[in-house]
């Protein structure tokens, strides 16, 4: 596990305000009629107009500088030329590396007209990741993160995905420790000021199960049902929590977790 310096996290500070300003952008271009692939050539220009790469692009062989998932995709979808359709729904998940500083950051979109248990399924991942957050204290544990997400999305019948969790993040794409989605049997370790997480709930509308495709990346729902996807990059201070992937302008919904 590495911790990180003040300066290093202000570094990462960086990076995942240029991530939140992109994922902001992209996230506006979702609507019907727009294909993955507009969305993955966007995301190129707006990180290189921002002097930032994709740190995605490459990494253990992914093609392209963003995942996009839509409806039973879980995570990890290699952007196509499929367009999106009314109904659907759209998860961005971006890595930005911003001179060798990592952040990761992801939400998922409503195109046109979303079903209402679809919306409502977006509306408490979203949630659980703000709950996630906000249980999160410096010299607590990572698993007050995993119960408070596992919590929250269960009681609405929600399935949640288990073999994919978040993780240490700021120096690579993927670091330790890994941060569950549910109480897992595995290392809780402390929160340590200097650690910087990525905390991402994957939910899905029907049941836990997940497969790889045959391109080799992209998780589907073994059911089918939709699949919802919220992430943020958030660094544990001597004092609190801070989240380093929002948005200036964004408002706190609740005490704790600003989103
Ligand atoms: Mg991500
Ligand atoms: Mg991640």
């Amino acid at each position: 596990m590495k911790l990180k310096n003040p300066a290093q996290i202000e570094k990462i500070r960086e990076s995942g305000k240029v991530l939140a300003r992109t994922l902001d952008r992209l996230g506006r271009m979702v609507a019907v009629g727009v294909t993955p692939l507009d969305i993955d050539a966007e995301c190129r220009r707006l990180l290189k107009e921002a002097g930032a790469t994709p740190a995605f692009l490459g990494y253990m062989g992914f093609p392209a500088s963003i995942c996009v998932s839509v409806n039973e995709q879980v995570i990890h979808g290699i952007p196509n030329r499929r367009k999106f359709r009314s109904g659907d729904i759209v998860s961005l998940d971006i890595g930005v590396d911003l001179d060798g500083y990592i952040s990761d950051s992801a939400a998922t979109f409503p195109v046109g007209s979303v079903a209402p248990e679809i919306r409502r399924l977006l509306t408490e991942t979203r949630r659980a990741l703000e709950l996630g957050i906000a249980a999160a204290r410096p010299r607590g544990r990572v698993h007050d993160i995993s119960r408070a997400i596992y919590r929250h999305v269960t009681q609405f019948g929600y399935g949640v995905v288990r073999p994919y969790c978040g993780h240490g993040v700021g120096f690579s794409v993927h670091e330790e420790p890994q941060v569950p989605n549910y109480v897992s049997a595995g290392p809780n370790p402390r929160l340590k000021p200097g650690m910087v997480l990525a905390v991402e709930p994957m939910v899905n509308l029907g049941g836990d199960d997940v497969s790889v495709l045959d391109d080799d990346w992209t998780v589907v729902t073994d059911d089918g049902s939709i699949s919802a996807h919220f992430e943020h990059t958030i660094a544990v201070l001597d004092d609190r929590v801070e989240i380093l992937t929002l948005l200036d302008t964004s408002e706190p919904l609740i005490a704790g977790a600003a989103l």
